[in-house]
């Protein structure tokens, strides 16, 4: 709780504190009050359809209990968001019934995902499990090295291949690897050609063909990375390439530096895709399942 808490530090301010002043400062339950509230939440990326949902949301409950005083609002609203928040999906990482487990990560350029797969190697290595890296992005220059750069760091290997070889070819060339080890965890950095869907889902395509001739329920997860402090954009690229094209889950990176943090709430309600892992900040520990409660919990408590 106190990681999500200290990474939440800006969004909290930006969101919680913002609140708090309205309701101390207006004290009742007015359309001016309503029109404040949305504003504040449409500044933290919450986003407008999310935003006019939960308004409808909190006037028809306020309504109910017969609420006047601004003060009596904030629990309310916590418990909406975290309604919002949990959806259905669970949000721990698949993993394979036995034998190994084998997680994608797709994702543009510069959103964290070389960052990501270092710190989830990290903490699968500290629960004691063996963990192998794929450098499957042979397509951004420096991608390779970056994620050798990690794969010290963290102490575990990483297949990869010449920069531009075919990444279904590294796939295999880890797959194979992994299973001669008896790895427990194989997660794969990808290429993810996110320009467009249809290349994408090729790419990925390819890929799934290559792990499953060797792991048949593969891959478990196929996590889209997306950076929280774009905002709104990472809302579109999760609409754009989450949905049916065979990602299974997010990460939301950075949540730590930006104001931002609302776009959880956005993507929660706009998707239906399940927020998996939050990047907090750039060191080895800096990750976290997405967990609701605790998320709610830091921003407000
Ligand atoms: P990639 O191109 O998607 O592989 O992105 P990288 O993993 O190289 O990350 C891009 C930059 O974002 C690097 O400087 C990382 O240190 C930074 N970064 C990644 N995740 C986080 C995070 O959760 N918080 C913060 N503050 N920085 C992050």
């Amino acid at each position: 709780t106190s990681k999500f808490k200290e990474g939440l530090t800006k969004t909290r301010t930006a969101f919680v504190g913002k609140i708090e002043d309205l309701i101390t400062r207006r004290k009742k339950i007015d359309e001016m009050f309503y029109e404040e509230l949305e504003e504040i939440l449409i500044g933290a990326d919450v986003g407008v359809n999310t935003v006019m949902e939960l308004i409808d949301d909190l006037r028809a409950e306020v309504k109910k209990r017969k609420i006047e005083n601004a003060a009596e609002l904030q629990p309310i609203l916590s418990e909406k968001l975290v309604d919002l928040l949990k959806g259905n999906a669970s949000t721990s990482l698949r993993m394979a019934d036995q034998g190994m487990t084998v997680i994608l990560f797709v994702g543009v350029n510069g959103v964290g995902k070389t960052t990501t797969i270092g710190k989830l190697a990290h903490k699968f290595k500290s629960e004691g499990k063996s963990v192998l890296l794929a450098a499957g992005d042979t397509f951004r220059a420096g991608a390779i090295e970056q994620l050798e750069v990690w794969g010290k760091r963290v102490g575990v290997d990483v297949i990869k291949q010449e920069s531009g070889a075919d990444p279904a070819a590294v796939m295999y060339d880890a797959v194979h690897a992994a299973k001669q080890r008896g790895v427990d965890v194989l997660l794969c950095d990808t290429a993810g050609r996110l320009q467009n869907k249809h290349n994408l889902m090729e790419e990925l395509n390819k890929i799934f063909r290559v792990i499953q001739r060797e792991v048949p329920s593969a891959p478990h997860e196929v996590l889209l990375v997306l950076d929280a402090a774009t905002g709104q954009n990472a809302l579109s690229q999760a609409k754009l390439f989450g949905e049916k094209s065979g990602v299974t889950g997010l990460v939301l990176t950075k949540l730590d530096g930006t104001a931002k943090g609302g776009i959880v709430i956005a993507i929660r309600n706009e998707l239906d895709l399940p927020v998996k892992l939050v990047g907090l900040g750039e060191k080895m520990d800096d990750l976290q399942e997405f967990d609701s409660e605790q998320f709610v919990h830091a921003l407000f408590g």
